[in-house]
Order: C-alpha cells, then sequence, then structure tokens
C-alpha cells in the first residue's frame, strides 16, 4: 500500500464501521390472508395464538457497513481502499 499524497509505504490500513441501517420485515406479502388465518387461528385457541402472533410480526435487522480506510503514518492522509 502506498500513499497517494506522499508515497509513503508507511501505511495502516483499518476496517471501520460505517453509520447502520435499520431494516424492518414485515408482514407485507398476503396482508388480507394473514389476517383471515390470523382470526381462525385465535378462534381456535381462544385467542392464545394471537399473542404470540403480535410478537413475532416484524423483525428489526439492524446492518452494517464495513469499510477498509487507509492512513498514512507519514502524512496522516486518510482514504477509503
Ligand atoms: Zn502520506
Amino acid at each position: 500500500m502506498v500513499c497517494p499524497k506522499c508515497n509513503s509505504t508507511d501505511v495502516n490500513t483499518q476496517i471501520v464501521q460505517s453509520g447502520g441501517k435499520t431494516k424492518k420485515h414485515g408482514n407485507g406479502i398476503g396482508g388480507h390472508l394473514n389476517n383471515t388465518a390470523r382470526g381462525l387461528t385465535a378462534l381456535c385457541t381462544l385467542g392464545m395464538s394471537n399473542l404470540v402472533w403480535k410478537k413475532s410480526k416484524g423483525n428489526e435487522k439492524t446492518s452494517y457497513n464495513n469499510k477498509t480506510v487507509a492512513v498514512c503514518q507519514n502524512c496522516g492522509h486518510s482514504w477509503n481502499v
């Protein structure tokens, strides 16, 4: 690795976590069908499953972007690798 600014080879690379997106997965597909199924299941199990269903609805997933950043030890210049 060579610094593009001063051409020094004394360069450190490090992995940096940038940002963090929270993706939400809902019950997008077949929502109407889902409601019907929910009602039926609720009737069958006397509302017990309704509680479980609410809890499991929608998963939150956080993903981080790892990027590698090089830092020149000579001039301090940093850039994305
Ligand atoms: Zn440099």
